[in-house]
């Protein structure tokens, strides 16, 4: 399967990716834990992301468009990936279709829009944690970790992002709306858009996303 999860901050498509993925053994590849990954490495394609995403806008896309395809090419002969935050504007998406993209067959077989309203998503995101060791992501209210500020997999603390703050959160919903009609539009051209309520809780999320891979009969 290959499949792209796209949606608001805070719509839970990291959460659902990284289900799925482990349920179909696929590679889940966010755009996101990338650039954070390589601001903490300090490398330098990772320190000039880091003032773009502490201000909540868009890594500008040369840079993300060469980090992503590089990783997707030593991908592909694997089982199949979900994309989570990659592609997020037209640009980028023909930039996947050209390199991935055969004759008359899109580079994926499913564009999955998550839907969330604006109060949801900035809701969400004030409690959203993961942990500071091996990422996992959590929420104070929606899934809580057993211990109270410590990650279930491996006892590390957890923290919040620099860039879940209300006011970049703001910011960065601004940035998805302006952006998601061209990806819509583009994956909707390709026949391959298809949309999932985002409001609900993780299982019944979870729920959703798998009765429309089912009926697209996407494996
Ligand atoms: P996310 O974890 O997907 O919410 O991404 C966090 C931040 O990383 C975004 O606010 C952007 O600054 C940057 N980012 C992630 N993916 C992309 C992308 N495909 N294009 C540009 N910037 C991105």
């Amino acid at each position: 399967m290959r499949a792209l999860f796209f949606g608001p901050p805070g719509s839970g498509k990291g959460t659902q990716a990284t289900r799925l993925a482990a349920e179909r053994s696929l590679v889940h590849l966010s755009s996101g834990d990338l650039l954070r990954a390589a601001a903490a490495k300090g490398t330098p394609l990772g320190r000039e992301a880091k003032g773009y995403m502490d201000r909540g806008e868009l890594v500008p896309d040369d840079l993300v468009v060469g980090l992503l395809l590089e990783r997707l090419e030593e991908m592909e002969s694997r089982r199949g990936f979900v994309l989570d935050g990659f592609p997020r504007n037209r640009l980028q998406a023909e930039a996947l279709e050209g390199r991935l993209g055969r004759e008359g067959r899109s580079a994926l077989d499913v564009a999955l829009e998550f839907l969330l309203g604006d109060e949801d998503v900035v809701d969400r995101m004030s409690g959203r944690r993961s942990c500071s060791g091996c990422g996992t992501p959590y929420h104070v209210r929606f899934s809580p970790p057993r211990v109270a500020d410590r990650c279930d997999r491996c006892g590390r603390s957890l923290v919040g992002r620099s860039d879940d703050a209300p006011a970049v959160v703001r910011g960065r919903l601004q940035v998805y709306r302006r952006d998601a009609d061209g990806l819509r539009s583009f994956y909707r051209s390709l026949g391959c858009l298809r949309e999932v309520d985002a409001s609900g809780t993780i299982d019944e999320v979870a729920r959703f996303v798998t009765a429309v891979l089912d009926e697209e009969g996407v494996e």
